[in-house]
């Protein structure tokens, strides 16, 4: 598609960036092939970080007329690093919260109040009634907590700006787990149920400070037509509600996030430009600049943008099926170890010196198990893959890891939490390491399970 030609130059200079952090990150000490040195490091390309603001920023100012209020605020939760959300900040985003820690991270970051949104479907009476208090914006659930909204709202309207959140239920994509949209979804009040559409219109009559719809249909898996038809349906409702109103009570759609990522190749499709080429198809007048728009995008802004970087400690074969043994596991890729069909990762080979391993002729290639460190037989991040070779002290790249992955830790076999650093590449190629998180130390694991409560049981 035309509005994607760029990709293909774009994902050269980000594979380019990448193998020189990577020989950097080895040469800086922060992970290497000796068995004294790091095993483990995890990267984020600031550059594309910034590239990837500023794509989502254009695609959306190129297509509303001037002056339409826009806010794009980061899925929090697809990479809640402070250094992330400041980052973003300084592009112009805010923040999409979802728990009380998520709203910490934002504050800590120094994103103003009216630069949030609050969404999570759980959302306790104090956190209803801090975020009102902030003057953060808050989209509700479901009923019950719009009734705990009129409660804390008291005699006047709230300060916050406030929403419901809608499921459009248009149906799954190819990921049962992600999909918001389903029939059944935990999400928001159910737009296709008998009498919900009626009960939205009176909600909406009776608070005349409800001001927003909110959805968020998309996620890996989802075709992007079927993400658009949530949106038009979105706005569809704000029509009716308004219609009934006989005013513009509803003056913004928050739009939600949900792009899906290419996890096969660099190239960063979609792009923002052919998801707002979709949502015009779908729903032109989304574009009129009769409402403003929030959005709230998290792994298609940083999945591409992240890099695990992690040692080979040993090989062996067992059944006549090569392995690798490595520190990359479970611990930081969850969805991919527990269901690797629908999360499937490319691995990089990389030398103990950082430099890109070479295949055949120099090294045979042959099919085999990515394995990480946890003890469980299902600790996999590949499966006879078709790789040159590896050996003991040889690192292995795993990218589009930047959402999602790293920055979801599980904590199985008190395994720690790596270092991320950010890097960024000088014109000379000299490459400079910003640290984002510090590894998680021995007697901070100690620390949270309970090392200062011993003898609590005694
Ligand atoms: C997770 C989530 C997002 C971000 O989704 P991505 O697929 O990472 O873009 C946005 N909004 C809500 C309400 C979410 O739960």
């Amino acid at each position: 598609m035309a509005v994607e030609t760029h990709t293909a130059a774009d994902a050269a200079d980000a594979a380019a960036r990448r193998d020189l952090a990577v020989r950097a990150a080895v040469e800086q000490g922060l992970v290497g092939g000796a068995p004294d040195a790091e095993p483990l490091v995890c990267l984020l390309d600031v550059a594309g970080i910034r590239a990837s603001a500023a794509e989502l920023t254009a695609a959306f100012a190129a297509a509303l007329p001037p002056g339409t209020p826009v806010l794009h605020a980061f899925a929090v939760k697809a990479a809640p690093l402070v250094p992330v959300l400041r980052l973003l900040a300084e592009a112009g985003l805010g923040c999409e919260v979802a728990s009380p820690g998520e709203l910490a991270l934002a504050r800590a970051a120094g994103v103003a109040p009216e630069r949030m949104v609050l969404d999570s479907p759980a959302k306790t009476s104090r956190e209803l009634r801090e975020a009102l208090a902030l003057g953060i914006a808050v989209n509700a659930d479901n009923r019950q907590e719009l009734e705990r909204i009129d409660a804390l709202a008291g005699a006047g309207p709230p300060a916050s700006p406030i929403g419901i959140r809608v499921n459009p239920q248009t149906g799954a994509g190819t990921i049962d787990a992600l999909s918001t949209a389903t029939a059944t979804s935990k999400f928001g009040v159910p737009l296709r149920d008998g009498g919900a559409r009626a009960w939205l219109v009176r909600a909406c009559a009776e608070r005349p400070w409800i001001t927003r719809l909110h959805t968020h249909s998309g996620s890996q898996g989802v075709p992007l037509a079927l993400i658009a038809e949530g949106v038009r349906e979105l706005h569809a409702l704000a029509e009716e509600i308004n219609a009934a109103a006989g005013r513009r009570q509803i003056d913004t759609l928050d739009i939600g996030g949900g792009l899906p990522v290419n996890f096969a190749s660099d190239e960063r499709t979609p792009g923002y430009a052919r998801y707002v080429a979709e949502l015009r198809a779908a729903a032109p007048a989304l574009f009129d600049g009769s409402y403003g728009l929030v959005t709230e995008f998290g792994r298609s802004l940083l999945a591409k943008h992240g890099l695990v970087l992690a040692r080979v400690e040993y090989t062996k074969s067992t059944g006549g099926r090569p392995i690798a043994l490595t520190h990359a596991g479970v611990q930081l890729a969850t969805r991919t170890v527990y269901a690797p069909a629908a999360w499937p990762l490319r691995i990089l080979p990389y030398d103990a010196g950082g430099a890109p391993k070479p295949g055949a002729p120099a090294v045979p290639v042959v099919a085999q198990d990515i394995a990480g460190p946890a003890c469980f037989a299902g600790d996999l991040l590949a499966t006879a893959r078709e790789l040159p070779q590896l050996s003991p002290g040889d690192l292995i790249g795993v990218p589009d890891t930047g959402a999602y992955f790293f920055t979801a830790h599980y904590g199985y076999n008190s395994l720690p939490r790596p270092a991320v650093y950010g890097f960024r590449v000088g014109p000379r190629g000299e490459v400079r390491f910003g640290l984002a998180r510090p590894a998680q130390s021995l007697a901070e694991i100690v620390a949270e399970a309970g090392g200062a409560h011993a003898t609590a049981f005694l």
